[in-house]
């Protein structure tokens, strides 16, 4: 294949822009074709992928996004470091709308969506205690606090199944553990991420507070609206800027998670 990408985007169709001199291409997996055609380009020096995780029309909801086809595509155009933005919601009384979280830590509460490569012959058990990669969390707070965002170095996404919201009781339930945001597609990307030894890095924009969270007076439907209009051009520009910000060459331990592992990856 001669058509390659070292740095991977998943997100929303709003991110098409991004690229300049961009190709498209059809790929197949063995677990089903991705998402949507795979669009391929550059930002600046830095070649990039870029994959809509529900699909350019919005067809796949985040219960049947198909995610290791996703990864798997990714990977095998020659990726390494995958950028993640999504919408979530918070947790925390103290950063609502605008806030952009790169989480450090994740819990699962998704159910029924398969979550390895790896589920048959033998088992493979990959690290997941620190589920992102140090080096894209740094590049994107950085990138971040520079680009004006109130920007949160860390804290726990919580990945629910969807697609309806939580609960009063589950949102006041995860603000209690002391996590801080909410959303619905983090999971299993970033395990899947993992298990093919790529760089995963979540950028999260808090577009609400969560059920549970009492805050302010609410928004109203036209600030949502204004809102999100505002954000995917800023969103645009974090993104940009992180994969310019992203490393040459990897230094952190995801390279590393399939080490005494003989398998043949993509
Ligand atoms: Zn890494």
């Amino acid at each position: 294949m001669v058509t390659r990408a070292d740095i991977g985007v998943l997100g929303g169709s709003g991110f098409y822009s991004l690229l300049d001199d961009a190709e498209e291409i059809e790929l197949d997996t063995p677990y089903g074709p991705p998402s949507d055609v795979v669009t391929v380009g550059h930002i600046g020096s830095r070649s990039v992928a870029f994959i809509p995780r529900h699909g350019r029309d919005h067809r796949f909801p985040p219960h049947r996004i198909p995610y290791r086809a996703n990864l798997w595509a990714l990977r095998k155009l020659g990726v390494r470091q995958v950028l993640a933005p999504s919408a979530v919601g918070s947790l925390r009384a103290e950063y609502g709308p605008g806030a952009m979280v790169i989480p450090d830590q994740l819990v699962d509460r998704t159910s029924g969506r398969v979550q390895t490569y790896y589920d048959a012959d033998r088992a493979i058990h990959v690290s997941f205690a620190d589920p992102y990669c140090p080096s894209g969390r740094s590049a994107a707070v950085e990138t971040a606090r520079k680009g004006g965002w109130e920007t949160v170095d860390g804290g726990t996404l919580v990945v629910i199944e969807g697609p309806r919201f939580s609960t009063r009781a589950e949102s006041q339930w995860y603000a209690g553990n002391g996590w801080s945001i909410v959303g619905m597609t983090g999971f299993p990307e970033a395990i899947l991420a993992r298990e093919l030894a790529l760089c995963y890095t979540s950028l999260s924009l808090v577009t609400d507070h969560d059920a549970g969270v009492e805050a302010g007076q609410g928004v109203t439907h036209d600030e949502v609206l204004e809102f999100f209009a505002q954000n995917v051009t800023r969103m645009r520009t974090l993104v940009s800027d992180t994969v310019q910000a992203l490393p040459d060459k990897r230094t952190c331990p995801c390279v590393s998670a399939l080490d005494g592992f003989s398998l043949e990856l993509p």
